[in-house]
């Protein structure tokens, strides 16, 4: 799984290294000869031809890929016959002349020591929180952490706290790892974001199959982590944390759990770290009728692996992130689909959503000295901040209900295009399915085959507002009854009722849902809340990635906070710490201001983003640059400890 001890071992054959250099895309492969050779001529003929970070492959002419893979195996064959040494990062000049070229656009300085920590080039975790003056053994062995939640961002906490020698328990309601890639196995379940930067930036995985892999594999490589690093052992598996509460004399937590028999335990912790995502609890709407259904029916997340759709009439309400998955997976095995769609979602295609990595690629992933490293830049770079910028509403934009600006309308356009053209041009079926809000306004999703899956003759979309579920079918409100064997409800998530159902008392007697109701929650940077004290949440209030990145980003910007605040308490012998007002008010103040000009707000759009009074409270309004550089230090003085 590691790339760094890949590349240090014995040079492949001739024949694997024939097909990684065929195999690999050409852009990262520039990126590593200039980086092993310091060549940065290669840059000035190749870089003109390099437009955008995505579909750059065809722009190369073969004439120069060709000339750069021969001397790319003529540096491979010294470097095996150890003529030449691995250099490390490459001097900071040329590094900026690579990273733009290597995109085929600028790439802003403030984005370089976030590059190189993802790249992670070295054989060491540069997110890492050492010691500076390590506490001795006995206070580290008494100092007591509980995570709840073996997600991957649970398991990624898990590994810092036991690489650091702090001692922990993790909760787990499930009866393995995995979080949101156990729970979710529907078919055609996968990741929307490309797999090799969707992965751990210390734990890459050079055998994704796909570019975007499916739940299985995305599962499995979780379930790897808990063994590689042995952190099964600290794990109650089928246990409940249901309650939380905060003794501010002795400065602890009791947190009360409940296993599969119902036994409840209370026990101490001086930290707790909840890691339990946005997306955990099913949302089932209140639908008349819908205990009487007779048939089958599931949430997304709770798929029922037993029933066989084959040649039955399937009704699926919701055409979100799940739905859009389910649909394509499911429609040629059924006699008839019927989806019930509240409201359009649009979808983008990408060219290597359906493509398999091919073992070229995963040769190169795996032979190839820092390939892995520079094909994960790319990744990086094509799918986080680029978009950023055009989520931002133009005040003076006459079109302000369609999109948010001129380069919102274009990609608007370029979406009903594409659409249009995958519905064959018909066009009752493309009014039902182009959104009237702006593009992003919901999750974009990535056409998973939809639009053409919905040309089908036994697929129908629905877009009549749903009446009652009957014992046998779905009733409109324009009265038309649709018969139904299993109704499957890709409905979504309870994302805004945080931390539920977990009881959390924090100081003074006050709850978490006193403080947020069950739709406000409010955290400084998504991690800290006054009267909470030595209460640290991954993936909490206004942290969720919309306009791109990986949330596993964004876990490890807030591991690396959580682990400083950790290393703050055992290093100063501080008991508690709690963020004080000012910070938290300040972040959340500049948070929605934020917002109040982005897209999630638009007022022509229901998102699960936001809550019922409109404000947005899941999503990050921040850049990844940005985000990252206000979780890269704790700042002291923004807490009281005692
Ligand atoms: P979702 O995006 O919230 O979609 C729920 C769907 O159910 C929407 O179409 C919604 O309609 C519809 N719905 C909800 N209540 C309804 C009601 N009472 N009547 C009719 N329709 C109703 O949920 P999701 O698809 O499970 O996705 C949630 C999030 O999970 C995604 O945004 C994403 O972050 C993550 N996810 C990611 C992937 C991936 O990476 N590929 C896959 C699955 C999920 P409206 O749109 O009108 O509200």
């Amino acid at each position: 799984m590691r790339g760094s001890a890949d590349r240090h071992g014995p040079m492949a054959d001739e024949a694997m290294l024939d097909l990684a250099l065929e195999g690999a895309d050409i852009a990262p492969l520039l990126m590593v000869l200039v980086h092993l050779t310091g060549e940065r001529q290669w840059l000035e003929e190749v870089g003109p031809h390099i437009h955008g970070p995505w579909n750059f492959q065809q722009s190369v002419p073969a004439d120069i890929q060709q000339r750069v893979r021969a001397r790319m195996r003529a540096v491979l064959r010294d470097l095996a016959t150890g003529v030449a040494p691995l250099p490390a990062e490459p001097p900071p000049e040329l590094l900026r002349e690579m990273l733009s070229a290597g995109v085929g656009g600028a790439v802003p300085d403030e984005y370089i020591p976030m590059i190189l920590e993802e790249m992670n080039l070295g054989d060491r975790d540069p997110k890492t929180v050492h010691w500076r003056t390590s506490p001795d053994a006995a206070t580290l062995a008494k100092f007591r952490t509980v995570i709840v939640g073996a997600g991957v961002s649970g398991l990624a906490m898990a590994i810092k706290l036991q690489e650091a020698g702090i001692p922990f328990v993790l909760y787990e309601k499930n009866g393995t790892v995995g979080g949101t890639w156990l729970e979710n196995s529907y078919p055609g379940c996968g990741v929307d974001t490309p797999n090799h930067f969707y992965s751990l930036s210390f734990e890459p995985n050079h055998d994704w199959p796909d570019h975007f892999s499916k739940r299985d594999e995305l599962w499995q490589y979780l379930e790897r982590l808990a063994d590689q690093y042995d952190i099964r052992r600290h794990i109650h598996f089928a246990t409940e944390v249901t309650a939380a509460r905060y003794d501010e004399a002795q400065a602890l937590w009791r947190i009360t759990t409940r296993d599969a028999s119902g036994r409840q335990e209370t026990i101490e912790a001086n930290a707790l770290i909840t890691a339990v995502g946005q997306l955990n609890r099913p949302a089932i709407p209140d639908f008349p009728g819908l205990a009487d259904f007779t048939g089958p029916k599931f949430h997304t997340a709770r798929w029922d692996h037993s029933v066989s759709l084959t040649g039955k009439t399937v009704a699926m309400i919701g055409t979100g992130a799940s739905g859009m998955q389910v649909g394509p997976s499911i429609a040629s095995d059924v006699a008839h689909l019927t989806i019930f769609q509240r409201s359009a979602h649009w979808a983008v295609h990408n060219a290597n959503y359906h493509r398999s990595v091919g073992a070229g690629k995963m040769a190169a992933l795996k032979l190839i000295p820092f390939y892995d490293k520079w094909y994960r830049f790319q990744l990086l770079w094509a799918s986080s901040d680029g978009l950023h910028a055009s989520l931002h509403v133009d005040p003076d934009w006459q079109m302000p209900d369609r999109s948010l600006n001129a380069t919102n309308q274009a990609f608007r356009d370029q979406l009903i295009d594409y659409i249009r053209e995958q519905v064959n041009g018909d066009e009752d079926l493309l009014r039902k399915v182009v959104p009237p809000y702006p593009p992003y306004g919901k999750r974009m999703l990535r056409d998973n085959h939809w639009y053409r899956m919905l040309t089908r003759d036994n697929v129908d979309l629905v877009t009549d507002a749903i009446e009652r579920i009957a014992p046998d079918g779905v009733m409109t409100k324009a009265g038309t009854f649709w018969p139904a064997d299993v109704l499957v409800l890709a409905t979504g998530f309870d994302a805004q009722r945080m931390l539920a159902p977990m009881h959390i008392v924090g100081r003074g007697g006050q709850t978490i849902r006193e403080l947020w109701g069950d739709d406000n929650p409010r955290a400084c940077l998504g991690i800290t809340v006054p009267r909470f004290p030595n209460l640290f949440m991954l993936y909490g209030p206004g942290t969720n990635l919309a306009h791109g990145g990986s949330a596993i980003y964004h876990s490890e910007c807030q591991i690396r906070y959580i682990m400083q605040c950790l290393r703050e308490l055992l290093e100063t012998g501080a008991k508690s710490m709690e963020v004080r007002q000012d910070p938290h008010d300040r972040f959340n103040d500049h948070l929605d201001a934020t917002h109040a000009k982005m897209v999630w707000a638009h007022r022509g759009v229901g998102n699960w983003y936001k809550n019922r009074h409109g404000r947005v409270v899941t999503n990050s309004p921040f850049r990844l640059v940005d985000y990252r550089a206000m979780t890269e230090r704790l700042d002291r003085s923004e807490y009281v400890m005692v």
